[in-house]
């Protein structure tokens, strides 16, 4: 790798990681010079030998590096239709990410990660249900993810719809999901939905409890993690900062 560049990169530190594990020879038959070079777009979605190289600790690392990449507004420039092309044959994204649908907390922008690099699950409050243990197994347990990232974040209004038991058509359902965490939720403050510093413990507690959930509703993706060929890990996004702090 040409030491002139490192440091210079946005993602320099993504692309000596990816370099170190596969070798110059793979890593620069995929991504060509424009891996190498600060400023260019990116244009290669992750390649098979890539993401296979990859321990679940280093798709932590590189999904760390993009949110740091997002929160200096130093971004990738990501080329989509070339990703697109790129990713047409196949994908191999490195990770899964169960998150809310919240609006301001679209994982693929947070994360900084292009097309094919990242399956995305998102519901109200990013709970679990079978439907969703099922899309995990399938990202994993078929495609190869690494990491099953489970992301809550800041000022969740499902979580507050939970805390104030709130009821809507198929909403109650759903809300329901999420009580128990109200309840297993240690706090000695107010705790209502308007108590913001209670509103985001109970986020806390509700990715904990989905963490846990996952390992032991399905059989499939524990025995990953206790084979070390995948991480369950939680996470929380602040919309004030735009930091995501990973529980691992
Ligand atoms: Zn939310």
């Amino acid at each position: 790798m040409n030491h002139q560049n490192e440091g210079c990169c946005a993602d320099a530190s993504r692309r000596r990681l990816l370099g170190s594990t596969l070798g110059v020879a793979a890593f620069s038959a995929v991504g060509g010079v424009s891996w190498l070079l600060p400023g260019i777009a990116q244009a290669a979605a992750l390649t098979k030998a890539q993401r296979d190289a990859m321990t679940p600790d280093q798709v932590i690392a590189m999904l760390k590096e993009g949110n740091e990449r997002f929160r200096a507004g130093k971004m990738q420039g990501h080329d989509y239709l070339a990703q697109k092309r790129a990713s047409a044959g196949g994908q191999y994204p490195a990770a899964v990410i169960l998150g809310c649908i919240d609006s301001r907390a679209p994982t693929e922008i947070i994360l900084d990660t292009g097309i094919g690099e990242t399956f995305t699950a998102r519901v109200a409050g990013n709970i679990s249900n079978d439907d969703l243990l099922g899309s995990l197994e399938f990202a994993c347990a078929v495609a190869g993810s690494k990491l099953v990232l489970v992301m809550g974040h800041t000022a969740c209004g499902a979580i507050k719809g939970a805390i104030d038991g709130a009821k809507l058509g198929n909403l109650t359902g759903l809300l329901d999901k999420i009580k128990p965490a109200v309840d297993a939720t240690q706090f000695s403050g107010e705790r209502t939905s308007k108590n913001d510093a209670f509103v985001d413990a109970v986020a806390a507690t509700n990715v904990r409890r989905t963490v846990e959930e996952i390992r032991h509703r399905s059989d499939v993706l524990a025995g990953l993690e206790k084979d070390g060929k995948l991480k369950i890990v939680g996470s929380m996004y602040y919309l004030v900062g735009g930091k995501v702090e990973f529980y691992a």
